[in-house]
């Protein structure tokens, strides 16, 4: 009997997450566990067109879109990154990922102005990996723990819940994770709820994978309800973005709804079961 392989596949129900990929190589960090290749240059340009952009709101009108995610590598790099923020917030709410190195009080306090000028609100995903402050910064690189710490401070200050993205690089028991990010959270006057922690495993890209792994599992991934805009195109997800294998199509005039899971990272996904990139926003409602 010949036993052929077919794939889990994930049908896209609705678009609710529109990620949009201001930079796929422009970062201030190389942190050593970034799941991106970097060039060696930090001066690479490389960010999407404003039009671009504009273009995607357009043809996404008629969606249910719940957040934009400005992502990149690090968005907040964009030169219209304000423009492109106020935009947005006029379509949805947004969601800023960032390492947090741009933002201080001056930065918040504009951000929150921003705010009020919409409807819609701004949330933060900020990352750190590590409540130890050396473990962290051998990832990151020196300074990033007391940066991000002074985000979240600063966000704080103006009524911002920021969301903290650890990437459990350890391996260590998640509870014990969230426990010591409460106690610095607590430590610099934040008061944080399961909510504002988003802790993902780590996707190892040196680690092979062996060809024949099955996925026989499906979670609440991001390509279940989210596509992801880049200057190139539209791919399934953030992990995808660029890649030919996550390719959605040209524009959301017309984009594929259906995605095969057979790549190493869909495995990563399969293993953390919950979205790696998206807000919980059961978490956030009961906030
Ligand atoms: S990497 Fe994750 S979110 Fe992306 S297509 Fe695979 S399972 Fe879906």
């Amino acid at each position: 009997m010949i036993n052929t392989f077919s794939p889990q596949v994930v049908e896209m129900a609705e678009l609710n997450n529109l990620f949009i990929e201001l930079t796929s190589k422009n970062c201030n960090q190389r942190c050593k566990h970034c799941y991106i290749d970097f060039p060696i240059s930090k001066n690479v340009k490389d960010f999407i067109s404003i039009d671009r952009i504009k273009d995607a709101l357009n043809d996404t009108k008629n969606e249910n879109i719940e957040f934009i995610y400005l992502t990149g590598a690090e968005p907040m790099t964009h030169p219209e990154f304000n423009n492109i923020l106020r935009l947005c917030l006029k379509k949805a709410n947004v969601c800023i990922c960032t390492n947090a190195t741009f933002i201080n009080e001056k930065k918040a306090r504009f951000l929150k102005k921003v705010e009020d000028e919409s409807t819609n609100e701004i949330v933060f995903k900020l990352s750190i990996d590590h409540y130890n402050e050396i473990k962290n910064d051998d990832l990151r690189g020196r300074g990033a723990y007391r940066q991000t710490l002074n985000a979240i401070k600063s966000l704080a200050k103006y009524n911002f819940n920021p969301i903290l993205n650890i990437v459990n690089y350890y391996n260590e028991d998640e509870d014990v994770l969230r426990s010591e990010f409460n106690k610095i959270c607590e430590k610099i006057g934040f008061e944080a709820t399961d909510f504002n922690f988003h802790i993902n495993k780590y996707h190892n890209k040196y680690k092979p994978v062996s060809d024949d792994f099955r996925i026989n599992e499906t979670g609440d991934f991001d390509c279940k309800n989210g596509r992801i805009l880049t200057e190139k195109g539209i791919y399934v997800c953030p992990f995808l973005a660029n890649d030919h294998r996550g390719r959605m199509g040209n524009d959301f005039k017309d984009f594929s709804k259906k995605m095969y899971l057979e790549t190493d990272f869909c495995l990563t996904c399969s293993q953390n079961r919950n979205k790696m990139f998206g807000i919980n926003l059961t978490l956030l409602h009961k906030a």
